[in-house]
């Protein structure tokens, strides 16, 4: 530990949600003081916990310091149940953020393991994958990729073992399918210390390290910050913005506008199911050239897979397998 000072560290537990705990028969629910009264000074719902560190005390006195928990500012709440119960439209009001990556002297990115990508952020198999896989063996030592606090270490849907850090940055990292965990729930960790092994648990095929990088509980697409072949991050900051957000990030919200776009009916769409891949809907002006174009496939692909000829003429509304 650098510190030469021995400080305590007060952690105020305000806020949790009324999804994430329930309520002790004793305890008020959140809008039982809607009548006139305003917020009870003594609010029961809030918790307060203490914790002192004891970090070598190499010189005379001592210094009080008091801190929350990490982006407390941003999050509403600490929720140790849930992965993932934020909204980020509710969260986020600004039109993008700035999040800073400089600590000067320290590390502050460490890659939680250093290995191949084997599967992307983006739809998988008509799930969205809202993470990046990285080869591992079971075993091997999944490490924190910046410092923060434990929130979330237990087994958790399909991530199996499942270790949530919350940052100072704001964000949130998440790693899955591990084989062990050697956290905590508030512990505080450091860029590059040691959370657990990496493993095959919970809807994996093999093992790997399912990875995200989550801010106010949207997803983000891990290399638009980190750089997997050097391990580090891209830049000294990342400008997190509303549109990307709708245009690359928000997985479910792009799906559905694709089927907008499309123009598909229900119908169409169940007939889209039954055959799988991809379906196009003929507008006016297309050609089977430009369609092939646009989808970056060939013309004679198009004609194989729809029985028909090159020279065919396409009808409004014609369903095309892509
Ligand atoms: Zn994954």
């Amino acid at each position: 530990m650098k510190s030469a000072y021995k400080i305590f560290i007060i952690i105020f537990l305000l806020g949790f949600t009324s999804n994430s705990f329930g309520y002790h028969p004793d305890e008020k629910k959140p809008g039982d003081d809607k009548k006139g009264k305003g917020k009870a000074k003594d609010d029961t719902t809030s918790h307060k916990i203490e914790i002192s560190e004891n970090i070598d005390c190499e010189e005379e006195g001592m210094e009080t310091e008091s801190i929350s928990f990490p982006s407390n500012d941003l999050y509403a709440s600490w929720d140790t149940t849930m992965a993932h119960p934020y909204n980020f439209n509710e969260i986020f009001k600004l039109d993008s953020v700035e999040i800073d990556f400089i600590n000067p002297g320290e590390n502050y990115f460490v890659m939680p393991f250093k290995g191949n990508k084997t599967s992307e952020f983006g739809w998988r198999k008509r799930r969205p994958h809202y993470g990046t896989d990285i080869d591992l063996e079971t075993g091997d030592t999944v490490r924190a990729a910046f410092d923060g606090m434990i929130r979330i270490a237990k087994v958790a849907y399909g991530y199996g073992n499942c270790i949530i850090i919350r940052h100072n940055n704001g964000l949130e990292t998440v790693y899955g399918h591990l084989s062990r965990m050697d956290v905590e729930v508030g512990k505080i960790v450091k860029a590059g210390d040691v959370i657990g092994l990496g493993g095959n648990t919970g809807r994996s095929t093999g093992s790997h390290l399912h990875w995200e990088i989550r801010y106010a509980g949207q997803a983000l697409d891990a290399n638009d910050l980190v750089d997997f072949n050097t391990g580090c991050l891209k830049d000294n900051c990342f400008v997190l913005k509303k549109t990307d957000v709708a245009n690359k990030y928000d997985l479910r919200a792009l799906k559905n506008r694709h089927r907008k776009d499309v123009g598909l009916t229900k119908a169409e769409l169940a007939y889209a199911k039954k055959v799988g891949g991809k379906i196009y809907k003929v507008k006016s002006g297309d050609t089977l050239s430009a369609i092939a174009k646009r989808h970056h496939t060939t013309v004679s692909s198009l004609c194989k897979k729809n029985k028909i000829r090159e020279n065919s003429i396409l009808r409004l509304g014609q369903l095309l397998k892509i």
